[in-house]
């Protein structure tokens, strides 16, 4: 085994278990990354390999890394130049002979990721278009479907990768089987619950995913890349085009889960790259046409202008918005039963209602305190004024859940509202009070005089 240590970051472990039932979270580690004062704010990115263990995962993410680092400042690399607009490095896969670091990653056949790893190094853009300031994270996973790794868990990983993520990239060996798009039942079943019942209303919980084969050996069918990967896609999905069929269904409700889904397929890397235990990541060993495609793949997912933002209910979420959703999933496991689909549904509701409460809850307070001292008489108009219009807002704005939730919610809203009122409310009566008293003091000197 060998790792390779990197100057800007390290892989950070924020999920994994120690057998079936333990789970360890790594609340701080999660923490420190997306509330760091520099993500926390800003829409973010997060792209992620699953799939079968020792099936390149790691490699293929270290050689993000290197096109990201070639490109991006980042939170532990901040001086790196950015120039005015984004342009590509033709040169970012480096000297011929460099070895990959990043993620833990090896030529030896023991497995050694475990769990969700992130990395800790986080890359920081402004969008040449938008203006906007993104943040983009790498996720990795352990391998699924190896020996060691019960069905348990590896749904748990898979279900946990994709509410995470924004784009997933599901790593396979030589060509889709059948059980590769069983492993996205969890999406399509969240779909469900999220209320995804038709293509037309675009309402997708997920945003992009990437089949990458690995090893294809069919390119007299489907050239390399991705034409010919989307091609070979299309096949598949095209299987039966009997509705009732239940192959159909899971490509149907695959196709609604994900705003996008494209496939990719890579020639052999070469005997060095699959089998030889000295191999340390050069491309200098790779077959030529394997490097091409790689560098092709990377930049297809990575340039800016194809980098996919993590979305939650339909919007973009912030760092800050997308911890507090992970962490909701997170608690899901901490008893010993797998938690449902629907579970995760509800905490994504029940997280998303109470930040929209929150948000408005302050909302409210600002527009108050604005208004500075006020006339007894017009106290309480003043403040109906105010929170009708926080309520206009809070019945506006996109929400997930049924009728019940929102009701609920409105309730919780209003109650916080009066709250705030009431203590306003006091503190304006006390501010005429000192000022009466005060202009009395003035007066009362005055008549001295
Ligand atoms: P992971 O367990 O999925 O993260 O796999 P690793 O990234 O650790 O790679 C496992 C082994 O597969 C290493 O020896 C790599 O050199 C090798 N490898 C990387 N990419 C490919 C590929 O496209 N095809 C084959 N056959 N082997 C690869
Ligand atoms: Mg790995």
């Amino acid at each position: 085994m060998s790792t390779h240590d990197h100057p800007f970051g390290k892989p950070i472990c924020i999920w994994n278990f120690t057998d079936q039932k333990k789970v360890l979270i790594d609340s701080e580690g999660l923490g420190n990354i997306f509330n760091h004062p520099e993500i926390k704010d800003r829409k973010v990115a997060i792209i992620s390999l699953i799939g079968a263990f020792r099936s390149g995962k790691s490699f293929f993410l270290d050689y993000c890394l290197r096109f990201l680092y070639a490109h991006f400042p980042s939170i532990n690399n901040p001086n790196k130049e950015q120039s005015d607009s984004f342009q590509k490095n033709p040169n970012w896969m480096g000297d011929e002979d460099e070895p990959l670091r990043g993620f833990s990653w090896s030529s030896a056949t023991n497995r050694d990721t475990t769990g969700i790893v992130i990395w800790s190094d986080v890359f920081l853009h402004t969008m040449d278009k938008t203006g906007d300031k993104i943040a983009i994270i790498v996720m990795d996973t352990q391998g699924l479907y190896d020996k060691e790794t019960t069905l348990h868990n590896n749904s748990r990983i898979f279900s946990l990768g994709t509410l995470i993520c924004s784009i997933q990239v599901l790593n396979i060996a030589n060509r889709i089987q059948e059980d590769h798009l069983q492993y996205l039942q969890f999406a399509t079943e969240y779909a469900r619950f999220a209320g995804v019942d038709s293509l037309e209303e675009k309402k997708c919980p997920f945003q992009k995913l990437l089949f990458l084969i690995r090893d294809w050996n069919n390119p007299e069918d489907h050239s390399y890349g991705i034409d010919g990967g989307n091609q070979y896609l299309e096949e598949i999905f095209k299987i039966n085009q009997d509705e009732k069929s239940e192959l159909a269904k899971v490509r149907q409700s695959i196709s609604n889960s994900f705003e996008e889904i494209k496939c990719c397929v890579l020639p052999h890397p070469g005997r060095s790259v699959a089998s030889s235990k000295e191999f340390d990541g050069r491309w200098a060993q790779m077959e030529a046409d394997f490097k091409n495609e790689l560098q092709n793949i990377v930049e297809h997912l990575l340039l800016p202008d194809n980098l996919t933002l993590k979305k939650i209910n339909s919007n973009e979420s912030s760092g800050s918005e997308i911890c507090k959703y992970i962490e909701s999933y997170f608690q899901l496991f901490e008893s010993d039963e797998i938690p449902k689909v629907q579970n995760f549904f509800a905490a994504t509701v029940k997280s998303s209602m109470n930040m929209l409460l929150e948000q408005c809850v302050n909302k409210y307070k600002v527009l108050i305190e604005s208004k500075g001292l006020v006339k007894e008489e017009d106290i309480l108009e003043l403040h109906e004024e105010c929170s009708t219009e926080i309520m206009k807002t809070f019945k506006m704005t996109k929400k997930m859940g049924d009728e019940n939730h929102e009701q609920k919610y409105e309730i919780k809203l209003r109650k916080q509202i009066n709250e705030i009122y009431e203590d306003w409310k006091k503190s304006q009566f006390e501010t005429a009070e000192k000022m009466k008293a005060e202009e009395a003091m003035l007066k009362a000197e005055e008549a001295k005089e």
